[in-house]
């Protein structure tokens, strides 16, 4: 492993060398990065509210109340009033008994599959899969199973003959929305299947949280589904919420065990006080303001209609994440370069993101966008494709 240089110089050669931008202005749908303005088309940021002033004001109370760091961990003296009132506030949202802060969305996925699932048990997995719920399965020990994208029946033969030789504790996880493609998880059917197999369903629903369903309540509102004790759903509050951290809700065991068990909760610092502050003013904006969750309803079929009759090779989603399939890591990300100097932020994504041949440019739509936005990146993508 001393030999690095070389392998940076091939990651280059192939295309897959990443670049960090740097902004200069909040998190929007109009940014500065490096001096240049530019209409971003990358966060997910859905609703807008990374940079809302009641979001903003909470967190600047947040602070006068309770100052910046936590200073320990949830078990030493870190767990403060306002996570308290955050918990309470995200399981009445999400109709489950209790729900408990994570200080990341991939330590939320950590903790929740290193404690239910160990050496000589197997998780079942989708395909395509966020990269921390990998990792999770990994670092729990267990086997990991992945079964085709979507394809539930292959699940259920995969538990059937799993049962047939005597394997018996399993687990079952999947994205709610798929982050790089959009797409929706199942997830009806993942329960029916997890269920009679006496296994727990692990929804991380990261993009559907805040977007998805009528209140949105995300991917289980979407399909109209209430809690049971079988089903575990891990949300973000880093994308739609616009500020930063995580939470599993769950039965009141589940929680307990996270609390006890899951190495990712207690070791390490709570999330800053106020965040959670920040945190519970976007949850009431998401719970009183439906006009940005139709607002982006609408231009997600602004945005397919029209590509659509400019022939673009769109991808079956309804979401908010609308990808370009190109195929060829070099094509997308000439094209992404295309755009930015033509004052577009949309990023390439290439392998290991996502599967080799498959590489895509990630459009995400905002509530904050604008017809003329999409028009504009619309007009500029027809005549570089
Ligand atoms: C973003 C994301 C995560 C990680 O959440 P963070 O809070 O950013 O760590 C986990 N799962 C999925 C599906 C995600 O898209």
């Amino acid at each position: 492993m001393r030999d690095l240089a070389p392998r940076l110089t091939q990651l280059k050669a192939q295309s897959l060398y990443r670049r960090r931008l740097t902004l200069d202005s909040p998190q929007d749908t109009h940014i500065s990065v490096e001096g240049q303005p530019l209409i971003s088309f990358c966060s997910n940021d859905y609703l807008g509210l990374a940079n809302h002033p009641d979001v903003i004001q909470a967190f600047q109370q947040g602070v006068q109340k309770y100052g910046v760091g936590s200073g320990a961990s949830h078990l030493v003296t870190g767990h403060s009033r306002a996570h308290d009132d955050l918990e309470e506030a995200l399981a009445a949202f999400t109709g489950y008994p209790r729900a408990l802060l994570f200080s990341s969305g991939y330590m939320a996925n950590l903790a929740a599959q290193t404690t239910l699932a160990a050496r000589h048990d197997v998780i079942y997995q989708d395909r395509l899969n966020h990269a921390s719920l990998i990792d999770a399965a990994h670092l729990s020990k267990a086997s990991l199973q992945r079964y085709a994208h979507l394809d539930s029946s292959a699940l259920n033969n995969m538990l059937g003959e799993a049962k047939l030789s005597g394997n018996k504790n399993s687990l079952v996880v999947s994205d709610g929305v798929f982050s790089m493609d959009g797409d929706i998880a199942p997830v009806p059917e993942l329960l029916n299947i997890a269920s009679a197999h006496h296994s727990f369903l692990i929804i991380d629903d990261a993009h559907g949280i805040g977007v998805l369903g009528e209140n949105g309540r995300g991917c289980l509102e979407h399909f109209n589904i209430h809690h049971t004790d079988d089903l575990i759903l891990v949300g973000t509050l880093g994308k739609a919420f616009g500020t930063f951290g995580a939470f599993v809700a769950a039965s009141d065991d589940v929680i307990e065990t996270l609390i006890q068990k899951g190495r990712s909760y207690i070791y390490t610092t709570a999330l800053p006080p106020a965040v959670a502050c920040a945190t519970l003013a976007s949850l009431k904006l998401i719970q009183q303001d439906n006009e940005r969750r139709e607002k982006l309803a609408e231009l997600i079929v602004y945005f397919k209609t029209c590509a659509e009759q400019i022939q673009l090779p769109l991808m079956p989603s309804n979401t908010a994440i609308q990808p370009l399939l190109m195929g060829d890591a070099e094509q997308a990300l000439s094209i992404s370069q295309s755009l930015r100097d033509q004052g577009f932020l949309v990023t390439a994504i290439r392998p290991p993101t996502v599967a080799e041949d498959t590489a895509r440019l990630r459009i995400t739509l905002s509530a904050n966008h604008r017809h003329d936005d999409i028009n504009a990146l619309l007009e500029a993508l027809s005549t570089l494709l």
